[in-house]
């Protein structure tokens, strides 16, 4: 079984979508309605993020495992170490491959202050998305997939320090990674450049987050640590009807696509929020058919 790495390296243009656990019937209404609007678009894979803290645990191997066993797509799984001991973390392992899924993405995760907060290690438990990654190979049978920083990790000390600790993944058994959430293309470029300047050639994901509402756009700078540069939040101002907002936030997504394709990235994944209607816009745009 080929990993997702080799995937995207040998393909010639990778798609991926990420979702979220719902937290109600009518969450995971909306989510079905999703997978389904995307999957003819044949993605290499879709993945399941782990909620902050561990608290979608159960929801997050469930969902996985059911999209792995009741679609087409491949589908990989985020797990994060916080609050979780080397014992747990491998129980939870074990619980995907139960669940008939063998992809994971090995993430440290944040403490429940946000990603700056200092971190605070659980006794037993790992301190590094790296420590992670051993774990998934040592329990093996799993592709390994790690996260990656274009505008830095935000508390790493410089963004080269931060290569470094991607590079460390990627010596640890990572074969790709998904970049966080970003809106220049030049950093994107020099994340991939500092990497490649290591030595390392792991493929590089760049994530893709179509703004919607400006609401979103708050929520998601203070949870990711991602900032708006100047030149895109211009583009918004003055913007009041939601139709508009849209329409503009679509255009740049769309343009970012562009750029980094330009640049060479291997492929596009995209953060839905567990909605296809702005990933089916910017497809349109970019000419990608079902
Ligand atoms: P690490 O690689 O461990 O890095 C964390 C910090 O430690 C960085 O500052 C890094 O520079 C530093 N560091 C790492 N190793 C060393 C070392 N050896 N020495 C010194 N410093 C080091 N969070 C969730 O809770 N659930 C999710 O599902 C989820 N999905 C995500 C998906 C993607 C694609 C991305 C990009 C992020 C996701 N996150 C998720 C957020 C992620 O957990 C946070 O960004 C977290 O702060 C960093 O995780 P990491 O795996 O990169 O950690």
């Amino acid at each position: 079984r080929r990993s997702i790495g080799q995937l995207v390296r040998e393909g010639e243009r990778s798609i991926s979508f990420e979702f979220m656990p719902p937290k109600d019937e009518a969450g995971v209404e909306q989510l079905w309605s999703a997978i389904r609007d995307l999957e003819p678009y044949q993605p290499t894979f879709v993945s399941v993020t782990y909620g902050a803290g561990g608290t979608t645990r159960d929801t997050t191997v469930a969902i996985t495992g059911r999209i792995a066993r009741e679609t087409s797509m491949r589908a990989m799984g985020h797990l994060t170490c916080v609050g979780h001991t080397r014992e747990e973390l491998s129980d939870i392992l074990e619980a995907y491959r139960a669940a008939g899924v063998r992809d994971v993405l090995a993430l440290r995760g944040d403490p429940k202050e946000g990603p700056t907060a200092p971190w605070t290690p659980t006794p037993g438990g790992f301190t590094y998305a790296s420590e992670l990654v051993a774990l998934a190979q040592e329990v093996g049978g799993f592709s390994i997939g790690v996260a990656a920083f274009p505008e830095g990790h935000p508390s790493a000390e410089s963004k080269d320090a931060d290569a470094r600790v991607l590079v460390a993944k990627a010596e640890a058994g990572a074969q790709f990674a998904v970049t966080q959430l970003f809106f220049r293309a030049a950093d994107y470029a020099d994340l991939v450049a500092r990497v490649r300047a290591l030595g390392c050639d792991i493929p590089i994901l760049p994530g893709i987050m179509p703004i919607t509402n400006l609401r979103q756009v708050a929520r998601m700078a203070e949870l990711s640590g991602a900032v708006l540069p100047d030149e895109v939040s211009a583009r918004f101002d003055g913007l009041t009807e939601p139709a508009d907002v849209r329409r503009v936030g679509v255009e740049v997504a769309t343009e970012l696509c562009q750029q980094v394709l330009a640049l060479g990235a291997p492929g596009l994944h995209f953060y839905t929020l567990n909605r296809s209607r702005a990933t089916l816009e910017i497809f349109e745009a970019l000419r990608i058919t079902a």
